[in-house]
């Protein structure tokens, strides 16, 4: 369990930042849910590998894991 400091603070665990692109200077955003907060991040990130993403991208997924996904969709027909 981490503390929240006087100022309420917390440090986000090193994984996690990593795995959701949260460098510093990303701006995040607080959302109450249920019994929980969740940190989300405003900057467009790919569903699948978590790889920032141009915000102009139709899909939320990178060119990488969208060539995947094209290419799975169409060995399954
Ligand atoms: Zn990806």
């Amino acid at each position: 369990m981490k503390k929240v400091d006087k100022l309420g603070r917390i440090v986000i665990p090193i994984e996690l930042r990593q795995k959701y692109g949260l460098n510093e200077g990303t701006k995040i955003e607080f959302i109450g849910i249920g019994e929980g907060i969740m940190v989300r991040s405003d900057e467009p990130f790919c569903k699948i590998c978590h790889e920032k993403i141009p915000e102009d991208n139709e899909f939320p997924l990178c060119e990488k894991c969208m060539a995947e996904v094209i290419k799975s969709y169409q060995e399954k027909r």
